[in-house]
């Protein structure tokens, strides 16, 4: 260890030409194969160095990793990374700052300073404030945490000290809620079972207003939660914001908004009007892995009630002080100690611009719009809602069983020319390609489509 404190430059030079060399390649690689995990070995008693390892790396694992950094890598919602992004995140480790307090570092300020630029992004008024988690998951599960201890304020008791039975049942109401904020539900102490499913507008996956206002009404006055959905996986159908946030004018509830990816339909002319009340929430999730293409693991979570969520996530100890005026982001989110999260956007943003970020959404929104065009006109396939931004959802014109759904899905990752993954849409198996990587060009449309034909 202290041997490889002399040749430094030659380890990071070493890897930076290794790491340049799959960066180039990373658009022809296979984008995805079945799993063959090598035999595992033991853990050595004395090591043989990094060019050991390295090489070891090389051949044992990094031909089975994915190609999900590349440009027909469609499955979940996944982003790539940014060559700006790919050098903050590098340097993250460099520097190996701990954003936790700002006792000895202008790192948390670098953070603050990429949240302000992120709120500007998506046209949030500073009436949030923001912190980084390592994903949407956790960022939807921090709203939720503190629009559990709002529902404590509400009711005269304080969660965070008394824990969730002090109140009782809770209500948390959303449409097409992403399984993810199940989880965070189980999380809390809530309960899955907590989520009342608010029926869905005919043949969308965005809420009914109508109904979501009849649950509320029902409720007779008592405090719940609302998710609305900006942006869901399978359609980028979006929550009528707009009617939501006026029902806060006749019902007592915390508005949160899982707006993992659908956030970045602020960028474009086109689409920003599904998310111009984005403000009025209480809470908003946004993940940066996915469509600001910056590498995992990276989401924000913006909220207008810090100081609930100091409560829920103060951190008190001597050393680190009472959290008085601008709050250190230890008490702001689950984690105490951890990495400088919010260099790799830094300089994402700062090297491409809202231009930058403007141009990955419309180019994804145009390659997923060419695709469907394809499939619509294609009689073996079919489309099975219109492409609202960058996902295509479509299935097979006959017979779309599952099992039929699933070898597809099969059959594409093993050709490796793209990755697609499978889902349900009203009932129907499906298939979803989503765009999301900087690197997907319009012509990509083509070449995914063809892999397509040839796999059915
Ligand atoms: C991806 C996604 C999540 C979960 O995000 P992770 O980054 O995987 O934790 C939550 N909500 C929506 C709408 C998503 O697309």
């Amino acid at each position: 260890m202290k041997s490889d404190l002399n040749r430094s430059g030659e380890i990071l030079s070493t890897t930076q030409d290794y790491a340049a060399s799959i960066l180039e390649a990373v658009s022809d690689r296979p984008v995805s194969a079945e799993p063959h995990p090598p035999e595992p070995v033991r853990l050595q008693e004395v090591g043989h160095g990094f060019e050991v390892a390295l090489a070891d790396f090389q051949t044992r694992w990094a031909p089975g990793f994915s190609g999900s950094a590349g440009p027909r890598y469609l499955g979940f919602v996944t982003g790539g990374a940014t060559l700006a992004s790919i050098a903050g995140d590098w340097l993250t480790s460099v520097f190996d700052q701990n954003p936790t307090s700002a006792l000895d570092s202008t790192a948390p300020y670098l953070e603050r300073e990429t949240i302000g630029w992120l709120r500007e992004m998506f046209g949030i008024s500073d009436a949030h404030t923001g912190c980084f988690v390592t994903g949407a998951t956790m960022s939807n599960m921090v709203g939720l945490a503190i629009g559990r201890e709002w529902l404590g304020e509400q009711m005269g008791v304080s969660v965070s000290e008394d824990g969730i039975a002090a109140l009782g049942a809770v209500n948390v109401l959303s449409g097409a809620a992403h399984s993810s904020v199940y989880k965070a539900l189980s999380i809390l102490g809530f309960g899955r079972q907590a989520m009342k499913r608010i029926a869905l507008l005919p043949a969308r996956e965005a809420v009914d207003v109508f109904a979501l206002e009849e649950q509320l009404r029902a409720l007779k006055g008592a405090p719940a939660i609302v998710v609305a959905n900006a942006g869901t996986v399978n359609t980028v159908d979006f929550d009528d914001l707009p009617a939501t946030v006026e029902l806060r004018t006749r019902y007592k509830f915390w508005l949160h908004v899982d707006a993992a990816f659908g956030g970045f339909a602020a960028l474009t002319e086109e689409h920003a009007g599904l998310v111009n009340l984005l403000d009025q929430a209480d809470s908003i999730c946004i993940d940066c892995h996915k469509w600001l293409n910056v590498p995992y693991d990276s989401a924000i979570q913006f909220t207008r009630r810090r100081d609930l969520q100091v409560r829920v996530f103060q951190n008190y100890a001597t050393y680190l002080g009472v959290p008085q005026g601008v709050p250190d982001f230890v008490h702001l989110t689950p984690e105490n100690s951890r990495r400088l999260r919010a260099l790799a956007c830094w300089f994402s943003l700062a090297a491409y611009g809202k231009e930058g970020q403007r141009d990955i959404v419309q180019r994804n929104v145009d390659a997923a719009r060419r695709l469907g065009e394809h499939i619509k006109s294609d009689a073996r396939l079919s489309l099975l809602d219109p492409v609202r931004m960058n996902v295509v959802c479509f299935t097979l014109a006959n017979e779309p069983s599952e099992e039929r759904v699933q070898a597809l899905v099969r059959e594409l990752r093993d050709r490796g020319e793209v990755f697609l993954t499978p889902t349900t849409l009203h009932g129907t198996w499906a298939l979803r390609a989503a765009f999301s990587n900087w690197r997907t060009e319009l012509g990509e449309a083509d070449r995914i489509f063809a892999a397509i034909i040839a796999a059915l």
